[in-house]
């Protein structure tokens, strides 16, 4: 076999998953069609939990350094800032950072862990069998045991898998420019007439603008230099002087779902698996987190400890979230052109003006805001809240953080009774758990808990408000963690 997983493409999707595979162990090849990495960059912002999974494996502080932390954030283009500094995590920020940057930082740690990523390599068709599956690039044939489509939105791997994509064709589209010369002195009248103007680092303005008069063109039309400026005159009464153009482009409303999330041994993550318009910036984090949630589970079935329907849980915890940011971009898109077509304009701004008084409601902003950040995404339904939803980054006894001990991509257990297990109660995980103890007065939603599970994702897996609770974190690790490794000189490892 080539690899144990195939990754197809080296957008932040799948070289995030790769980093995950093979943190946990996993031979993992990604598989790339363009010879040299993207320069140019769709994607700006990386949300709240996006930052925090970074920093659960230890690669915030590199983002950091090249981002800029941007404290509210919008939603539909409302006025009134979702507030992300006021939501529970030390990451309440939006990092403005341009894509080809994320990915640059995402090879670089990929490559530290031995990834060989095939550049100028096309994936053209995949099979698979009981025991693997076959990947076609040009000529030649690559085995492995799995395979993940995160070869975006027009994927080949989800089309040979004859996985459905439905959904609703473009109906309307925008268009981007990057310019090295710009009026800086006109910049402030960008957000009056709707149009995004952004510095991205590298010497070049981001402008984006949506102009009723040319919304209806096929995102597949080119964008000129001369259409842009005139764009730019009619929405805002300036063309902001731009010139030397490295990059137009021009993008629609295309919104698709794919059905599964898997077929047998297909997996699909990122653009693959859900395509929408780019509003309130949130495809590129839907699909790193669709990678580290699929990463330790794929690893697990690699491994062969994972307990049954582990990998089928990728599918259902990340499907809906695919459905609600589709769904959440597909309202910011209609209030958007609704305000541009003239018979709708009046309403559609008296509804604008509605949806922006409620958003200065705490509970109101705090719930939107929870849903773009991605803080809120929690899987399954059980009565405990804190279960399935994300572990906060308390501090623990050791002076280290949560975060710091999922650095190695393993479960935590953490104990805050001050009792916590023997030895020999958890040395069959030895290889997949690590142990931690904290105050369970280091955080409000800890407030009588005894123990936590936490998955390699960063998601409590269970909790118990028992004393000794050993059958029950028995049952859970056997359930999230798989059977227990044989032990040779039997006794505890951990
Ligand atoms: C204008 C615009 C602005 C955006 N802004 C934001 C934003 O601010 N924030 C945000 O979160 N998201 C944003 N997005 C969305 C974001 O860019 C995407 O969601 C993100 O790129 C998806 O990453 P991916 O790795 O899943 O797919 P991609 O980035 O599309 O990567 C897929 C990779 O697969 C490779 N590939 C494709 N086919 C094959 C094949 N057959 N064989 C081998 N390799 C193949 C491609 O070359 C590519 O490298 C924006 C999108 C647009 C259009």
């Amino acid at each position: 076999m080539d690899a144990e997983v195939i990754v197809v493409g080296a957008g932040p999707t799948g070289l995030m998953l790769a980093g995950e595979l093979a943190l946990a162990g996993v031979r993992v090849r990604v598989v790339e069609r363009r010879d040299s990495p993207q320069r140019h960059s769709r994607a700006l912002t990386l949300h709240p939990r996006s930052v925090e999974v970074l920093d659960q494996r230890g690669l915030a502080d590199a983002f950091l350094v090249e981002g800029k932390p941007v404290p509210g954030w919008h939603f539909a283009g409302l006025p009134t800032r979702l507030d992300f500094a006021a939501l529970d995590s030390r990451h309440g920020y939006t990092l403005f950072l341009a894509q080809a940057r994320t990915e640059r930082l995402l090879t670089e740690w990929v490559r530290d862990l031995g990834v060989p990523i095939s550049r100028g390599s096309v994936v053209t068709g995949v099979s698979q069998d009981h025991g693997g599956v076959t990947v076609a690039v040009g000529d030649t044939e690559l085995t492995a045991k799995y395979v993940v489509g995160c070869d975006g939105g027009r994927s080949v791997v989800r089309r040979a898998a004859r996985i459905e994509f439905p959904g609703t064709d473009e109906t309307l589209t925008g268009m981007l420019g990057d310019f090295a010369v710009v009026d800086a002195s006109t910049l402030s009248r960008a957000e009056s007439g709707g149009v995004l103007a952004v510095p991205l680092g590298d010497g070049t303005t981001r402008f984006v603008v949506v102009d009723p008069q040319r919304m209806r063109e096929s995102s597949s039309t080119p964008v000129t230099l001369h259409e842009f400026r005139t764009s730019l005159l009619r929405s805002c009464g300036t063309d902001f002087g731009v010139a030397e153009p490295r990059w137009l482009s021009r993008f629609g409303n295309a919104t698709r779902l794919a059905m599964r999330y898997r077929a047998g041994r297909v997996l699909l993550a990122g653009d693959a698996a859900h395509i929408h318009f780019p509003a309130a910036g949130q495809g590129l984090n839907a699909g790193l987190q669709d990678a580290v949630n699929l990463g330790w589970k794929l690893a697990a079935a690699v491994h062969g400890w994972a307990p049954d329907g582990l990998l089928d849980t990728y599918h259902d915890e990340r499907h809906p979230v695919g459905a609600a940011v589709t769904a959440n971009t597909e309202v910011q898109t209609l209030l958007l052109e609704l305000t541009l077509v003239g018979q709708y304009e009046r309403p559609a701004t008296a509804l604008r003006a509605l949806l922006d008084d409620l958003l200065g409601i705490d509970v109101v902003n705090r719930r939107i805001a929870g849903a773009v950040s991605a803080l809120d995404t929690r899987y399954g339904t059980s009565a405990e809240p804190l279960i399935g939803a994300r572990m906060p980054d308390i501090a623990l006894s050791s002076h280290a953080s949560v975060y710091e001990l999922l650095h190695g991509g393993s479960f935590l257990l953490l104990t805050m009774s001050g009792v916590g297990p023997a030895t020999g109660e958890v040395a069959g995980w030895a290889d997949r758990v690590v142990l931690g103890t904290a105050s369970s007065g280091s955080h409000p939603a800890l407030a009588g808990v005894t123990e936590v599970l936490v998955r390699p994702d960063g998601h409590v897996a269970w909790l118990s408000r028992d004393d000794r609770p050993v059958v029950e974190r028995t049952n859970a690790l056997m359930a999230w963690a798989g059977r227990q490794t044989e032990r040779t000189d039997g006794r505890g490892q951990i």
